[in-house]
């Protein structure tokens, strides 16, 4: 069995979603279903569990559920980076352009410790904004990013181009087109 194939037919494609032409891919149905997201959160398990990890990195809100789970299972911490104005306690910031004005993503100051190896996780990535602000957030206190993951690529973004153009590991389960 081809689990990437498989899951990607879990994955539901919502057209004209959050506005007109953009094709949403909602991973919803694939978390629903016990089989597909034990499938999901195993692929990334097996390729991170013989690696020394010290902690993953989640970002909001899609990249909590996978995270937190893959955090669990490869017995390491777990770290939000979120969307800004949401952490209480001191915080280091990365704004990033989104296709219509910024964004920025926040972590605290004491999340990592310099020299730990840290997988940095979301569900997809398209113009790769998001992923490469949380990656310099971990970079920013000495993280060391073992890799970046992803459930989707979306590669007519360029984001996944642009990350491997910089050297940025970049791991995905599967891609749209
Ligand atoms: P990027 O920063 O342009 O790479 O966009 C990736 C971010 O936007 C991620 O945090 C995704 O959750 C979200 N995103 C963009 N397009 C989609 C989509 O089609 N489905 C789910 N999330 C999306």
């Amino acid at each position: 069995l081809d689990y990437s194939r498989y899951l990607k037919g879990w994955i539901r494609t919502v057209p004209n979603w959050p506005s007109e032409g953009v094709m949403f891919r909602d991973i919803t149905p694939l978390l629903q279903n016990p089989k597909t997201f034990r499938m999901l959160i195993d692929i990334f398990v097996h390729r991170y569990m013989g690696e020394r990890i010290d902690m993953v990195a989640g970002l909001d809100a899609r990249g909590f559920i996978i995270g937190s789970v893959l955090a669990y299972e490869l017995n390491v911490g777990f770290v939000p980076i979120r969307k800004k104005g949401k952490l209480p306690f001191t915080t280091v910031a990365e704004e990033y352009e989104l296709e219509y004005g910024n964004a920025t993503v926040e972590m605290h100051t004491d999340a990592v410790k310099p020299g730990d190896r840290v997988v940095l996780i979301d569900d997809l990535i398209a113009t790769g904004g998001t992923m490469m602000a949380g990656y310099k957030l971990l970079q920013r206190l000495g993280a060391e990013v073992v890799e970046t993951a992803g459930i989707i690529e979306l590669p007519e973004l360029g984001g996944g181009e642009l990350m491997r153009e910089l050297n940025i590991p970049l791991f995905t389960v599967c891609s749209f087109d």
